[in-house]
């Protein structure tokens, strides 16, 4: 599973991500060692960026397509 998602501190986007066996499941900036975040909320996050941008890819598509005269 690839995770994206970037370093607050400084900016890095190498981390380090737990395995799912692990006990501690938080996600560390391989660089300068700060918490990104726990890594089910970091997913949680993500997904929802994901589907706001998705989200916003259809509106824009819908407009297209309105733009052309599909309704
Ligand atoms: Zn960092």
């Amino acid at each position: 599973m690839q995770i994206k998602a970037k370093c607050a501190a400084c900016g890095s986007e190498q981390l380090l991500i737990p395995g799912d066996g692990e006990k501690d499941q938080m996600i560390r900036c391989a660089k300068c060692n700060a918490n990104v975040g726990d890594k089910k909320a970091v997913n949680e996050a993500l997904r929802k960026r994901a589907k706001q941008e998705a989200d916003k890819m259809i509106a824009d598509l819908k407009k297209g397509l309105g733009k052309a005269g599909f309704k």
